[in-house]
């Protein structure tokens, strides 16, 4: 899936995230935004990827697209970092939903993605479609639909408060 995707898919898991806790929705939200482009490290012509060449580079050569960081262990292990370092449950949450929405996506494209990494299976959704297809337009005018809904959501639910 295309870089744009990834980011409204971040929102939209980070936002309907935020209906049923109590974290800040903005930091949901930009934390998610900066997980949902995060696997895509492995990728050197993605948004993530042209800002750091060198890592993007280096993870490509060693595992390969849609693989290591597109797997249930890279989750695990940024988990780890965040919960070590990141003192704020929020950004932590955030970055783990927009990872989660990226992996889930790509499992929507042929290629699917390796999720059980080492085990070199692709695990792929029943349908699936090219990346930049007519389809994942489709997917991310849903995926705006939704933030659009969860945010008005959140706003009434502000105003009600007041
Ligand atoms: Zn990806």
């Amino acid at each position: 899936m295309q870089g744009n995707t990834h980011i409204i898919g971040g929102i939209t898991a980070s936002l309907a995230f935020a209906q049923i806790s109590n974290d800040n929705p903005l930091v949901l939200v930009g934390a998610g935004v900066i997980g949902a482009l995060l696997p895509d490290i492995c990728h050197s012509g993605s948004k993530i990827g042209r800002k750091f060449p060198i890592i993007s580079k280096t993870v490509n050569s060693l595992f390969g697209h849609r693989s290591f960081t597109h797997s249930l262990l890279f989750l695990f292990l940024i988990w780890m970092l965040l919960h070590t370092f990141i003192p704020y449950e929020s950004i932590s949450l955030g970055i783990l939903l927009g990872m989660a929405s990226h992996i889930f996506l790509d499992m929507g494209t042929k290629k699917g993605v390796k999720l059980f990494f080492p085990v070199s299976i692709s695990v792929r959704l029943p349908l699936t479609t090219k990346t930049g297809s007519k389809v994942e337009k489709v997917v991310f005018m849903l995926l705006t639909m939704l933030s659009v809904f969860f945010s008005y959501e959140m706003i009434v639910k502000l105003i009600d408060t007041v």
